[in-house]
Formats: structure tokens, sequence, C-alpha cells
């Protein structure tokens, strides 16, 4: 398995609609292996393959407290229950976090690596990183999903380990690519939080138990 290299807003390719899998052979599992990896890698909660360069419906999901990652091949929310505010983030924003409206609840159905089709109903974390992931796959990123202008955060993690929230208008493309920099050296610029989109550390912004995506 390899890491691969996460494409950073604005690449095209993450405005691009994946094409529905169609074919569950050994490179489709070697992709799903590597992008395991990535996200693992870059501490991620999830990964859609356009992230990757792939158009194809492919995505992983691992929430914090996971052993196992969650393999999900056209995947397809088909119902959505409830609506909460949380914070978000993503593996090709990196360094950014906003406030966005996900379902309380979701029903998904989608197929394995070998093509069996499964169904699934989520809430929490794993309800918010499948729609965030389904959503690369359809090219639409949670920043089209800001409850407000003015909740699109850059963060900066300080000294202590805190994250900081400084306003911000548009992604700045010299700033997301040297987070991104700083992601591949993990001992440089502070931990987890800062590239953990999830990390549930909503509290302070009042945000219920949400936590966010990636
Ligand atoms: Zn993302």
């Amino acid at each position: 398995m390899a890491v691969l290299q996460v494409r950073l807003f604005p690449d095209p390719i993450l405005r691009q609609r994946a094409l529905k899998v169609t074919q569950f052979n050994a490179k489709l599992a070697q992709l799903a292996g590597d992008m395991v990896e990535t996200m693992e890698a870059q501490r991620g909660v999830g990964l859609a393959a356009n992230q990757v360069g792939v158009l194809q419906r492919l995505c992983v999901v691992k929430p914090e407290d996971w052993d196992e990652p969650l393999v999900l091949v056209n995947p397809e929310v088909i119902r959505r229950e409830g609506e909460r505010e949380v914070e978000e983030g993503c593996l090709s924003l990196p360094g950014y976090r906003g406030m966005v409206n996900r379902a309380v609840r979701i029903r998904v159905r989608y197929q394995d690596l070998t093509g069996k089709q499964l169904r699934l109903k989520a809430d929490c974390i794993l309800a918010q990183a499948i729609e965030h992931e389904t959503d690369h796959l359809n090219g639409i990123l949670y920043i089209d999903h800001l409850i407000a202008h003015d909740q699109f955060f850059r963060i900066h993690v300080n000294e202590e380990g805190d994250v900081e929230y400084l306003p911000t208008g548009e992604p700045d493309a010299a700033e997301l690519e040297a987070a991104a920099r700083r992601m591949h050296q993990p001992s440089a610029g502070g931990s987890v939080p800062q590239f953990d989109p999830t990390s549930g550390r909503t509290a302070s912004r009042g945000a219920g138990d949400a936590t966010a995506a990636d």
C-alpha cells in the first residue's frame, strides 16, 4: 500500500462528479487500501477518490474510535433526518474549518469491494463523514454548505496545543500548500487538531455534540 498525494482546493478534480464503479477487481481493492493508508497518515476521518485524483465513486471513512475503516463503493445517501450545526474540515483544505448543517441521521446504500449491496444507518461523526465524502463524489465541498460566510475560519494551533480560530475570507493557495507540507511533517506545527477534520472539539463553539468530517 502507498500514501497517495491529496489534491488541494482549487484543483478542478475536486469539482468533478466521480463515475460509478463497475469493476470490482484487485485494482479497486488496491486503491481502497491506498486511500485508507493516506487517510490514516493524514489523520483524516474520511477520504474520497477524487481527493487522490481518481474519478471513481469510492470513499473510505474511519471515525477516531474505530479499529477498522469502512470502504463504501457507489455510496448513496437515501435518507436524511434532522439537522444540526457541526464544525467541519477537509484534507483538501488543510488549515481551515467551517460551520455547516448536516443531518442528524442518515441511511446510506453502498457496495463493498466485492460488489455486494449493503445498507447502513449512521449518526454522529459517521453520518457527517459519509455526507461529506458522498458530497466529494458529486463535486461538492463543505465550503459550499457554510452556514454563513463568516463561519469559515483559518485555524492555528498555538504552543499550548489549543486551536485558535482566525476569521478569514477565501482559502488562500499559498496557505493551503504550506499546511499540506506540514501534514507530511507531523512534528512541526502542533499535533492532531489541525489536520483532524473531525476532532469533536466543538464544545467551545456551541455546536452541540457535533464533530467534523473530512
Ligand atoms: Zn473532504
